[in-house]
């Protein structure tokens, strides 16, 4: 199915969403986003993974993070979603101050939608920090095939075969 098609009534597309927090009780953040993102409109989070410890990545000192991933079945298209994970992550607390990377309450990033590719100033997809960081494939691992097909990239059993898991353990 084209993502596109998902307008029309009835129609239902699976999206992955990867959760991170690293402030304000972390596994706490994680799992009211569970609650949260299934709460959307239209939406129904139907699989979510184990929580992971993860040390930070990029420049800035910070703490470990809480990381997951949540499988959602939604009928909204991808932009509303976005809009949706993002009033999620404001009522978190999340400041957006221009610092990408730095410390905060909830992280929701759309690493998947269906077989959806696009590439805006404002919507990458599929996420492109997922074909690296084993913060995002193990977790995506546990609720997802490894035949999982990741548009653009190969199937999900390739990625995690060129990802080491040694910046994360499982809680
Ligand atoms: P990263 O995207 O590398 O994990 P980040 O999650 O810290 O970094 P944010 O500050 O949460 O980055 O988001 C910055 C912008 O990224 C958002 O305003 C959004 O428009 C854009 N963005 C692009 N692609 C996506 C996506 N697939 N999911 C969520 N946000 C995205
Ligand atoms: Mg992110
Ligand atoms: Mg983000």
């Amino acid at each position: 199915m084209k993502a596109r098609d998902v307008s029309g009534p009835g129609r239902r597309v699976i999206a992955y969403v990867g959760v991170g927090s690293n402030l304000d009780k972390p596994a706490e953040q994680v799992r009211s986003a569970f609650r949260e993102l299934d709460g959307i409109r239209g939406t129904r989070c139907v699989r979510t993974s184990s929580l992971y410890l993860s040390s930070p990545l990029g420049p800035v000192e910070q703490p470990d993070f809480i990381n997951a991933v949540a499988v959602v079945v939604t009928g909204l298209l991808v932009e509303t979603l976005l809009e949706k994970l993002q009033a999620i992550e404001d009522a978190h607390g999340r400041r957006r101050n221009g610092t990408r990377w730095g410390p905060r309450p909830l992280d929701l990033d759309i690493l998947l939608y269906g077989d959806w590719r696009m590439d805006t100033a404002r919507l990458v997809v599929p996420h492109p920090g997922l074909q690296k960081r084993s913060f995002v494939l193990y977790p995506l691992l546990e609720v997802a095939t490894p035949d999982l097909r990741i548009p653009g990239c190969g199937s999900l059993r390739e990625l995690v075969k060129g990802c080491r898991e040694d910046n994360i353990r499982r809680l």
